[in-house]
């Protein structure tokens, strides 16, 4: 790393001193310290041994030693439109309070009730919250329920949904769609094909959920491993799939034992793997995929309250950090891990040298981590378990420069430690 150039030392509001900076966008990963500037932008980056920062003149010191000390985590898949959707949670506990400076809901909004979500959620939030907006109008109201009804053809309206693109540029930055087992049994790829018509009109990428998640007409359900060969030819470059390590038997694997080729062109066609850990991530298929050289693109939590009552997060037991701690400990390098939650999510937001990075002159959106070193359990969504002896938490979260500290309610996975005991083994 080369020490970047430093504002002059009456700007600088912040260091932050003796951390590991893992930045992937400059890959940098050395003992560092991070300048901040009156504005709340990234003023210097300078590592240790080119005489660090410590002796610049800030207003405010944060001591990082022993911390990861990253860009601030792009969470690509949440659900925050509390109070409207049933299984929406707070913005600022699945943002700030979990780690992420930036997150993106995933389709719980439509252009019929954006303009709420933007007034409600997103602008008061101290969390950069963003959209992919459903391609029915009125979004996801009831998660995976009543989608036979909600997400059917006759409640797409496209012309709404550029004009709600056009309207708000900087916080819709995709579209939310399904390619799965309810929706083909009910009306084919119709409504996918609806989407993707809006997403190259507006230029912006797909997230498309994989596996099965509408109530499904079992006389037309399609065969498991025909549903990403349908889905496929109707997508462009720089969309994403979702729940790629899923276990759902309708999912991007199933029950295959080996990576069918279909994944494999689906990363020819330059089409994103996204992880959306939910309540179906599957050891077994994340180290087949893994073995197969097949990481994901990003990481994501797809944090969400209960599908089925309303506004009840009791039983929620993943977070973003309990993903990548898992995706950690399954092999996947730690600065691919940061990478795949910073530079590859500010990629697929088209927010690339802005986002998920510490760039000097963009946002000081920062994430200081600690590694938690001590044995720990981690259970995927069938329940089978891997001893850990190390995990992220997050330590404090600077959002252009405010410091805010974790909400450990929000992230059970990671902090409790009678949750992890409660998962009895199951041999896959
Ligand atoms: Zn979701």
């Amino acid at each position: 790393m080369t020490a970047t150039r430093s504002a002059p030392a009456a700007e600088i509001d912040l260091v932050i001193e003796g951390g590991r900076v893992i930045d992937p966008s400059s890959n940098i990963d050395a003992l560092a310290d991070v300048a901040v500037d009156r504005q709340g932008r990234i003023a210097a980056v300078v590592q240790a041994r080119d005489g660090g920062l410590r002796s610049a003149a800030a207003r405010r010191r944060i001591a990082a030693d022993g911390k990861l000390v990253c860009p601030g985590l792009i969470d690509l898949h949440v659900h925050v439109y509390e109070w409207v959707t049933n299984f929406g949670v707070r913005a600022d506990g699945a943002g700030v309070g979990s780690g992420a400076t930036t997150i993106v809901d995933q389709g719980s909004t439509g252009p019929w009730t954006f303009g709420g979500f933007k007034a409600f959620v997103a602008d008061p939030a101290a969390t950069d919250v963003r959209a992919f907006v459903s391609i029915n109008a009125a979004g996801a109201l009831m998660g995976g329920m009543k989608g036979d009804i909600l997400h059917n053809p006759g409640m797409t309206d496209a012309a709404a949904l550029l004009a709600t693109m056009e309207r708000h540029p900087r916080q819709v930055r995709g579209i939310k769609c399904h390619g799965e087992s309810g929706a083909l049994s009910h009306w084919g790829t119709q409504v996918l094909e609806q989407a993707a018509e809006v997403g190259r009109r507006a230029g912006l990428p797909l997230y498309v959920h994989t596996g099965q998640l509408f109530p499904v007409i079992e006389s037309s359900r399609p065969a498991p491993r025909s549903v990403l060969e349908q889905v496929l030819p109707l997508l462009k470059a720089g969309d994403v799939l979702a729940h790629i390590y899923s276990s759902m038997p309708d999912g991007i694997i199933g029950e295959e034992r080996q990576v069918p080729a279909v994944v494999h062109r689906a990363l020819d066609q330059g089409v994103h793997f996204d992880i959306g850990y939910g309540v179906n991530f599957s050891y077994r298929i994340a180290r087949m995929m893994l073995a197969a050289g097949i990481e994901p693109y990003t990481i994501s939590s797809d944090l969400h309250a209960d599908f089925n009552s309303y506004h009840d997060n009791s039983q929620l037991d993943y977070s973003l950090l309990g993903a990548m701690s898992r995706l950690w400990a399954l092999g996947m390098p730690l600065a691919n891990v940061i990478r795949a939650a910073t530079v590859h999510p500010a990629q697929v937001l088209g927010e690339a040298g802005q986002l998920g990075t510490l760039a000097v002159g963009t946002p000081a959106d920062i994430s200081i981590l600690e590694v938690r070193k001590e044995p720990w359990r981690f259970a995927d969504g069938r329940y089978e378990c891997i001893e850990v002896g190390e995990r992220l938490l997050p330590w404090l979260t600077l959002r252009e420069a405010v410091a805010h500290e974790p909400c450990p309610e929000m992230m059970p996975d990671l902090y409790q430690p009678a949750l992890a005991a409660s998962r009895a083994p199951v041999l896959a």
